[in-house]
């Protein structure tokens, strides 16, 4: 959906800012709403209204740009909290946590291979590694540092935030199931070996100190 990119009537004005419901913050759209966005029929037409609200302050909308919500509220037509991104760049400004995310933190996931939480990026499609860390704190502080060296667009991350962080979930390690299994412990280097070589971890198991001394050495870890 395109921008209308010309002046709104008078009778389409007024008709426009009826529908918009102004707070110190957001001005919200009040009445149709898609996925959380407001549209607007004009001269027959649907239009997004956020993008209207954008070429009526700030001029026309390029051709195949998105429009981003810095305040992440899809209703929100005030100019001041919408800007040009790139698809790219509209994924960097994440308002919430992937669903599948145990850590509560962004970028940040536990490693079973070695007990460690680790800060991942994916960035271009490729993902890149912050490090292994002891606790979330210490994990979520380093993707963070990775993301602003990154990203341009992680507004979440470059405070003081517009709205409240997402960050509510309760942070546990996964137990064991059996009370007395002690997770065997693998070095980083191990671990990365393993992963190298393409080996699971009761394959690993398997092998002697003098097979890990090889692998070791052959995978260059
Ligand atoms: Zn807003």
């Amino acid at each position: 959906m395109s921008g209308y990119n010309k002046p709104l009537s008078h009778a389409d004005a007024e008709r426009f800012w009826s529908k918009v419901a102004k707070t110190d913050t957001c001005w919200i759209w009040s009445k149709v709403k898609l996925n959380g966005y407001g549209y607007i029929s004009l001269q027959g037409k649907e239009y997004c209204a956020h993008r209207v609200s954008y070429e009526m302050s700030k001029g026309e909308i390029p051709r195949g740009v998105e429009i981003d919500h810095t305040c992440h509220n899809r209703a929100c037509i005030n100019p001041d909290h919408l800007r040009t991104a790139t698809k790219k760049q509209n994924a960097e400004n994440l308002p919430t946590l992937n669903p599948r995310n145990k850590s509560g933190a962004r970028g940040v996931s536990f490693c079973k291979m070695t007990r460690k939480w680790v800060a991942r990026v994916g960035h271009k499609g490729k993902p890149h590694i912050a490090g292994y860390f002891e606790n979330v704190k210490d994990a979520e502080a380093a993707a963070i540092a990775l993301r602003n060296r990154l990203f341009t667009h992680n507004n979440l991350d470059r405070g003081p935030a517009m709205n409240v962080r997402t960050t509510t979930r309760p942070i546990a390690l996964p137990a064991p199931v059996d009370p007395n299994y002690r997770a065997p412990y693998l070095s980083r280097q191990d671990a990365d070996t393993m992963y190298r070589a393409g080996l699971t971890l009761t394959e690993w198991q398997k092998l002697t100190d003098q097979q890990r001394a090889d692998l070791r050495w052959r995978m260059g870890a």
